[in-house]
């Protein structure tokens, strides 16, 4: 049910409200263009983004990056997205807050060759909106942090891309000798993330035996393990689907271990909690989610859950009216479940939408309005033709898809972002040359 608030004291640092976002991922990105449309090209507010990267990558779609499946023409430069949406764009990484100045606090940012790319600067707010996002959570395991690889930034996925293709060139020309033994690649993890992942390096490393890497034509060359402490995959889905993914891993050749623990990691090495010592040559986390480190800088502000930032269900933060947090940086509490939302481009997506209308009220001074989640279900795609989940509508209630349909809603989520950022004629152009494109550029990134 929605509740009105008292409207916001509010008195600006200058005639014009400053809006700052930090964080332009699934959710600030779409409110920052929402933004612009409605406050920044009227006139009526001074809009900025800042992020720590210069494009932004749409989140779930990582796993198709890191299995070189998808390339940099998805992603959006936030240079030419803030001139285009009439916002400005800032390069920098969130530091901090300074309170009584009403200042967000930007540390440097380095490029690979250690060039400062932008100093350590403050900007001026008058309303303050964390997106910064999670990480995957090593639950403290020895060892994850110095050998495993991630899939929670850009950067780490094109890591991940370029050490599977390595390995795949190393076996292929003996620089790695293969032997009897299976070339391994472990996931840790069996949400969608490590799902996800594992089903796109499957059809990732078959593609590349038909791109004369000839070794992966052999059937299982590389062997895939999905290791998840719990008794089922994917545990956002209802049991009997989390059953319908365990056999279509297995029918991938993805060797599945529920109930198994990780006690340690160290160099292409795995200790399970039964002693157990699985070999891999690369080991990816993709375990669990923890706030974005950056959030531990925010003294004033509430911890809650995993680490992220406590908000009302205005989604400010409990103690700083001018400061809202959303996205996986936010421990919001789902009232209908009693518990915390999850960390999900859906819940981001409708929170973007909310924080529109609800900065529009802050800066008219009428009351604040609570947010309510509305959870559509959830998908899990299992390579690039199919996908598996339960979709909830108010006139069908609950009900399970799986196949080509399902893969095509997944996709819809993405277009949804897509269009909510560029608009529906662009989206709509870009999904029509990544269809045209696939048919005249190789299908995998090989380089
Ligand atoms: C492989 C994978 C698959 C997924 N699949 C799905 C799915 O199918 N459905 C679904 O609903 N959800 C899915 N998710 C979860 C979804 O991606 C997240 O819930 C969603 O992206 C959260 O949005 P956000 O805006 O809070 O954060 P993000 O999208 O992570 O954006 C955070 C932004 O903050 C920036 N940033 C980070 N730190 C700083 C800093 N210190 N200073 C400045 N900028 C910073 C980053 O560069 C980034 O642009 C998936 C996640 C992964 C990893």
């Amino acid at each position: 049910m929605t509740t009105t608030k008292q409207a916001l004291d509010f008195e600006m640092n200058e005639a014009l409200p400053k809006i700052v976002v930090v964080g332009g991922g699934a959710g600030g990105l779409n409110l920052v263009t929402r933004l612009s449309r409605s406050l920044g090209r009227k006139g009526k507010a001074d809009v900025t983004l800042v992020d720590e990267n210069l494009s932004h990558i749409w989140k779930p779609s990582l796993h198709e990056f890191s299995a070189g499946t998808k390339g940099p023409d998805e992603e959006i430069s936030f240079l030419e997205h803030s001139n285009r949406n009439g916002y400005k764009f800032r390069l920098g990484r969130f530091a901090g807050i300074n309170y009584q100045d009403r200042q967000v606090m930007l540390d440097p940012v380095l490029n690979e060759q250690n060039i400062e790319l932008s100093p350590a600067r403050a900007l001026l707010y008058d309303v303050l909106v964390l997106a910064i996002g999670s990480r995957s959570n090593d639950f403290g395991t020895p060892g994850v942090s110095e050998h495993c690889l991630f899939l929670d930034t850009p950067t780490e996925a094109k890591r991940l891309q370029s050490e599977i293709l390595n390995l795949c060139l190393r076996m292929e020309t003996g620089a790695l000798h293969v032997g009897d033994e299976k070339v391994r690649i472990a996931i840790v993890g069996g949400g969608a993330t490590g799902v996800e992942l594992a089903a796109e390096l499957r059809e990732a490393t078959e593609q590349l035996g038909r791109n004369g890497i000839d070794l992966l034509q052999i059937p299982e060359s590389v062997g895939i393990t999905v290791i998840e402490a719990a008794d089922r995959l994917v545990a956002a889905l209802p049991k009997a689907l989390s059953q319908n993914v365990l056999h279509e891993l297995n029918s991938l050749n993805i060797d599945v271990r529920l109930n198994t623990r990780v006690a340690s990691v160290s160099d292409k090495s795995i200790k399970l909690a039964d002693g157990e010592d699985l070999k891999a040559e690369i080991i990816v986390w993709a375990a669990g989610i923890l706030s974005n480190k950056a959030l531990a800088t925010a003294v004033d502000l509430e911890i809650g859950s995993l680490g992220r930032l406590k908000v009302r269900p205005t989604l400010q933060a409990t103690n700083q009216d001018h400061i809202f947090v959303m996205g996986d940086a936010a421990d919001c509490e789902w009232a209908e479940k009693g518990q915390p939302l999850p960390p999900r481009a859906q819940v981001a997506f409708q929170q973007a939408e909310f924080l529109n209308t609800q900065i529009q009220n802050v800066l008219s001074n009428r009351p604040l309005k609570d947010f309510t989640y509305k959870d559509h279900g959830s998908l899990v795609a299992l390579s690039s033709s199919t996908a598996i989940g339960s979709l909830m509508g108010r006139a069908l209630g609950t009900f399970t898809i799986k196949g080509w349909l399902a893969r095509r809603a997944y996709k819809y989520l993405h277009y949804q972002h897509e269009a909510a950022v560029q608009g529906h004629a662009r989206a709509l152009i870009r999904t029509v040359l990544s269809v045209a494109m696939r048919r005249v550029r190789p299908q995998l990134k090989l380089h």
